[in-house]
């Protein structure tokens, strides 16, 4: 197994953030394709094929309809072991399969013993939660298996309601679990496994103690599976507190190779910019886009352009309320739109797999955030195409 040491992870100090948000310095040749891109490690050796993992035929026909032939690095690293009732660290970010990594094991246990409330997931966000739940779903249709997405924004009483009926997997963001709790509405006690998704962000998030206290509260659990995208030493108290001798495993391949976006640049001076995108967008062929804006009001006062000039757009951002998020997302994937204006914060984590092109309609403020940008494309082994807009 990948040996991992614990790296210091760079903190975000001001300065730092004052050099990084000058867009002079991000070297525009950057922005364009030049072969295969260094990031990508060369191809990863499978240990084990769907067919070798001792799972339920009914789970194996879901994840072959769902087009997944091979285990991602980590599915490969971290379902033999989960399914042996190890504790996980997955080093794992968006986009390297990690979500069904950690569901596969619980689904076959939950065919298994169907426990209720046997699963917790808390994520950070309410996108994650969403997206995790979505894919719960689809690997457990027909299997009679249920489960409560508990996430803030949504209505309390929606909440209370689906904690009444039978659930085997709860997957919840820290501060609508806690409220649940609060009112009597989860016991922490009825479960055996604790996944904790993007736990680094949920440390950036201000999560800690919310992530102690329901481990603290779990006392039956009996296995915790969790993910990180990074690993640096001031989680590892934590880390050692919620894990027992947990096996370490890492990704550094994701299920789709970045090299197959195309990435271009539009030089904007002394032109109609709008006009530029018009034209960019106009294309026949063309289907879904994501376009990156700086600000909240910027990209509202985009989407009333685009529709003005007969474009089907809606925004997604911070000041939007979660059901107005979710809302314009869903338009965004059922193609009643397909133009998602966006900000950089909302975009993280986003996974929609035919994204046929991301416009950086404003630059963005470091290689960092184009790369989490032009992400957003060229998914699930599809083409994307990048477009960068440089004043
Ligand atoms: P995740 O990292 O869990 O957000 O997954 C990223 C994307 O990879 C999602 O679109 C998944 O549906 C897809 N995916 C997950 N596992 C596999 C697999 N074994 N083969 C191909 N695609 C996969």
């Amino acid at each position: 197994m990948t040996s991992v040491s614990f790296r210091r992870k760079k903190r975000f100090k001001p300065q730092q953030a004052k050099r990084d948000t000058s867009p002079a310095k991000v070297d525009v040749s950057k922005y364009t394709n030049k072969g295969v891109p260094a990031t990508e490690p060369p191809a990863y050796q499978n240990q084990y094929s769907f067919d070798d993992f001792p799972i339920d035929a009914k789970l194996r026909k879901l994840i072959h309809e769902k087009g997944y032939k091979t285990p991602s690095e980590i599915q490969d690293k971290a379902i033999m072991p989960a399914l042996n009732g190890k504790d996980i660290i997955g080093i794992a970010g968006t986009g390297t399969g990690k979500t069904a990594a950690f569901l596969i094991p619980v689904i076959q246990q939950l065919l298994e013993n169907g426990e209720d409330n046997y699963a917790l997931i808390l994520a950070p966000t309410r996108e994650l939660a969403n997206q995790i739940q979505d894919e719960f779903k689809s690997l457990t249709r027909g299997l009679n298996l249920f489960s409560s997405c508990l996430i803030g924004g949504t209505s309390v009483s929606q909440c209370l309601k689906s904690l009444r009926r039978k659930n085997h997997v709860i997957i919840a963001t820290p501060g609508r679990l806690q409220d649940m709790a609060n009112q009597g509405a989860i016991n922490y006690r009825d479960f055996s496994v604790l996944i904790l998704d993007e736990f680094d962000r949920m440390l950036d998030m201000g999560f800690a103690k919310e992530v102690q206290r329901v481990n603290r509260a779990m006392t039956n659990k009996e296995q915790t599976l969790l993910l990180s995208a990074t690993l640096d030493k001031s989680q590892q108290r934590l880390i050692d507190e919620v894990t027992d001798r947990a096996l370490m495993v890492q990704s550094e391949r994701s299920t789709h190779r970045s090299n197959a976006i195309n990435q271009e640049v539009i030089r904007t001076e002394g032109k109609d910019k709008f006009a530029l995108l018009k034209d960019l967008l106009d294309q026949p062929e063309q289907d879904k886009t994501i376009l990156f804006c700086e600000t909240k009001r910027h990209a509202d006062r985009m989407v009333k352009k685009l529709t003005k000039s007969d474009f089907k757009a809606g925004a997604i951002h911070g000041d939007k309320s979660q059901n107005q998020r979710e809302r314009t997302l869903n338009q965004f994937k059922q193609g009643q739109i397909n133009i998602l204006v966006a900000t950089d914060v909302v975009a993280r984590g986003i996974d929609i797999s035919d994204v046929e092109m991301v416009i950086n309609y404003k630059e963005p403020k470091n290689y960092a955030d184009y790369v989490h940008r032009i992400g957003r494309t060229g998914r699930a082994g599809k083409m994307g195409r990048a477009v960068t807009f440089i004043d």
